[in-house]
């Protein structure tokens, strides 16, 4: 049997998504079993009393990488798209691990043609109940490939995410624009955090971001997808002082190896 605590507060929080925009109560985890960990870039890793999960694991190579990919031990990796900073070291720490991948059915695919054993496929608006938690699958705009010998590989459509793991509800976007389906996101699944890419270039930007955090109304937003190169230098704290005077939520901007 496993025994789960956690700390809460209790907070008015005005909820848009209610007719007159009502006030209601929120509790608002401050201690819970799940971490979650900015690793640099787009990876993150959430430790759940069920197991590890790495998400994008561009870590050999990258510059703002907190850890490599000697040092984690995932159950599974969730994949977002093919692109090399996000698929990143995902092949060869399943060769070690072997963790269950979980990613588009292409991209998937192509790594059961590369010999990563444990997959499982999905695809945009699917969801399943894993032993950490329920996922569920939600659009990106983005392109998802890999490049290989010159070869340029397509690996099907990129994600977004949202996971229920314990306390917590996490959506992740992916890379992607914003879109206004975003407040059906919201609407279908009250967010504790969402992590939005704010580099721009590739992504959406600052004030996209700021616009999709109204939409999804998450408790908090943290920043992800920025700074890593020099064509996706922003400065965070812009995000977090738009956001902070625009909206009900706070922005946590996460060093990598920081934990929330
Ligand atoms: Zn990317």
């Amino acid at each position: 049997m496993q025994l789960q605590v956690s700390l809460c507060m209790i907070e008015p929080k005005r909820d848009r998504h209610s007719p007159g925009g009502r006030l209601r109560w929120r509790y608002t985890t401050l201690w819970t079993h799940e971490q979650l960990t900015y690793l640099g870039h787009s990876a993150f890793l959430i430790t759940t009393l069920a197991g590890d999960i790495l998400i994008d694991p561009f870590l050999s190579g990258n510059p703002s990488a907190s850890i490599g990919p000697d040092d984690v031990h995932p159950n599974y990796i969730l994949m977002t798209h093919g692109h090399s900073d996000h698929l990143g070291d995902t092949i060869g720490i399943t060769r070690r691990t072997r963790a269950t991948v979980i990613g588009p059915a292409e991209l998937v695919t192509y790594l059961a043609g590369k010999g990563v054993s444990n997959v499982h496929p999905m695809h945009i608006g699917g969801n399943h109940v894993f032993p950490f938690g329920e996922l569920f699958l939600t659009q990106a705009l983005h392109g998802s490939s890999v490049t290989e010998n010159g070869h340029f590989i397509n690996t099907g459509n990129p994600w977004g995410s949202v996971v229920k793991t314990g306390e917590r509800t996490i959506y992740r976007a992916g890379d992607t624009g914003v879109f206004f389906d975003t407040e059906l996101i919201g609407r279908l699944h009250p967010l504790d955090i969402a992590l939005l890419p704010i580099g721009g270039n590739f992504t959406m930007g600052i004030d996209d971001a700021v616009e999709a955090v109204k939409m999804l109304a998450p408790h908090a937003a943290i920043p992800i997808h920025y700074g890593t190169f020099p064509v996706i230098a922003v400065d965070p704290q812009l995000l977090r002082n738009k956001v902070e005077s625009s909206t009900s939520a706070r922005c946590a901007v996460l060093e990598p190896g920081q934990t929330r």
